[in-house]
């Protein structure tokens, strides 16, 4: 009998080979039902009118989308340090900075997320330099609920963020927008957890992740997570580092969570 941590593992392993061969539907479905599941479109909402917030919040999930929000622009960044979001919904007047200069940030890191500005500054000045800023939209209060899906659905279906950008440590490159990883500029196989593990931890590169962190972090992209799954995806990219000779390694920080350094 299979473990349920197994049961992950397998499913993980294989997800890719089921993708490719239809005939294990059947096999996919009875061992793990969770791929069946859609994507989870995830964003975040930077507003710090606590009740427009939760009207947002709710409102969002009830569309279908998967939403933290922020009410600050240090809870922003320490959202944006940390999880990788489909769009992002932001307010430009928060109490301790001002979004745009959020927005400023998010761009100098080449980071392509989709954004749109949801504000109440409606002077084409105003619009003007949100867009220039990066912004990909922007839509001013108040506004229709509906026009505001309809949005962010239409951010989200340009090809624009599929533009990436690269995050590198030592040999190993990885490029959020595919959410390929290379070592030697060679293309590496990993399931999606895998590199969602990866990805998480070269954005916080030379910093400890703790365990908890990663596990938020897939719970909010795949809904359902083994216990002790995290340390099978570290024992997997730890193998796949060594043998295709990466200058980096994973090292554990024993009761607090995963670093991941040069070596
Ligand atoms: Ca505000």
């Amino acid at each position: 009998m299979l473990t349920q941590a197994l049961l992950a593992a397998k499913c993980e392993k294989d997800v890719a080979t089921w993708q490719a061969h239809s005939h294990y539907d059947s096999q996919r479905k009875n061992l793990c039902p969770q791929t069946d599941r859609k994507p989870i479109v995830r964003l975040l909402v930077i507003e710090d009118n606590t009740e427009l917030a939760q009207l947002l919040a709710n409102g969002l999930n009830a569309a279908g989308f998967e939403v933290d929000s922020a009410a600050t622009a240090e809870d922003a960044r320490s959202a944006l340090m940390t999880t990788r979001y489909s769009s992002i919904v932001l307010d430009l007047g928060l109490p301790d900075a001002d979004g745009l200069s959020i927005l400023q940030e998010i761009r100098g890191k080449k980071d392509p997320v989709p954004v749109l500005i949801l504000t109440a500054r409606s002077a084409a000045s105003d619009r003007i330099k949100g867009l220039r800023s990066g912004a990909d939209d922007y839509l001013v209060k108040p506004f229709a609920f509906e026009e505001l899906v309809a949005r962010l659905e239409a951010i989200l279906r340009r090809p624009s963020q599929l533009v990436g950008s690269s995050m590198k440590l030592g040999n190993l490159v990885f490029d959020t927008a595919s959410r390929q990883a290379f070592i030697n500029e060679e293309p590496q196989y990993l399931s999606s957890r895998e590199a969602a593990v990866l990805e998480l931890l070269i954005r916080r590169k030379g910093h400890v992740v703790s365990k908890r962190l990663i596990e938020d972090e897939l719970f909010g992209l795949f809904n359902e997570i083994a216990s002790n799954a995290i340390e099978v995806y570290i024992h997997r990219l730890r193998k796949q580092l060594l043998e295709h000779g990466a200058t980096v390694k994973i090292h554990t920080v024993r009761g607090v969570g995963y670093l991941l350094a040069e070596v």
